[in-house]
């Protein structure tokens, strides 16, 4: 597979041979990319080929992992470091895809000190110092779900040790302007999502407040108009993490496909 990859990549040669034909059909199947300007698209094309070049991917449970599920799961990864640099995804190469979703085994203690052993069925997950385990949905990819953004979304958090939703800020941020931000908005999320009111961001980020950072930054990047309606500061702090304005050029894609 690696051997595969690399000669597919052309790594060792100048040009990787990745054809354009080959990521436009690619980015295609990943209509938000289309906030992008041309110039930066190229950027994420480039960092994505060295992405697929530092990781290891492995298909689990017999999933055989073609070029273009590789190509997608690495646009998708290095959207969000596109202006943060891929040594933010460094000290671990791992990424285990499986067919849909999968089971973990999980074993947990009690305060009572008795131990509970359960499966649990997850879309995905991120280890700290170690891989990123994704589902490949082929067709039906659940809605208003991005797995591989909501795991890359946990990496970044990682950053700075644990998932607390608070990953390493940028110069110039503000820890406090981002706390204060996070918290009114999780408050209120997570209101709704007890009065059982349709919410825009999946209710899975109620969970806890590193699960609301890694679903609000998977509608940052997907539906970005709708976050900055519904929680602008949480928008503002996000576009200044990831030093990207997604909003700012929703609808480009359809100028572009016209062109
Ligand atoms: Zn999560």
């Amino acid at each position: 597979m690696l051997q595969r990859l690399k000669q597919w990549l052309g790594l060792g040669e100048r040009q990787p041979r990745i054809a354009e034909e080959t990521w436009r059909e690619v980015e295609a199947t990943l209509p938000f990319l289309g906030f992008l300007e041309e110039a930066d698209r190229l950027r994420l094309r480039a960092m994505a080929t060295e992405f697929l070049a530092v990781k290891q991917f492995h298909g689990a449970q017999g999933l055989q992992l073609t070029d273009r599920m590789l190509l997608a799961i690495a646009l998708q990864a290095c959207l969000p470091v596109l202006n943060l640099g891929l040594q933010a995804y460094s000290g671990w190469v791992g990424i285990v895809v499986y067919p849909g979703d999968f089971v973990i085994p999980r074993k947990e203690m009690d305060a009572d000190g008795v131990v509970h052993e359960y499966d649990d069925e997850v879309l995905g997950e991120a280890w700290e110092g170690g891989p990123v385990l994704l589902s490949w949905f082929e067709d039906e990819a659940p809605e208003g779900v991005n797995v591989v953004i909501h795991e890359f979304a946990h990496k970044l958090d990682m950053e700075n040790g644990g998932v607390d939703g608070l990953p390493r800020l940028r110069p110039g941020m503000s820890a406090q302007a981002w706390a204060e931000a996070f918290e009114l908005a999780y408050e209120q999320f997570c209101a709704q999502v007890d009065a059982g009111e349709e919410t825009l961001l999946d209710p899975y980020g109620a969970e806890h407040p590193g699960e609301f950072f890694a679903v609000a930054t998977e509608t940052f990047f997907e539906a970005p108009a709708l976050l900055q309606e519904a929680f602008p500061e949480v928008y503002r702090q996000l576009a200044r993490y990831y030093r990207l304005d997604p909003a700012a050029g929703e609808g480009r894609w359809a100028g572009l496909q016209q062109r």
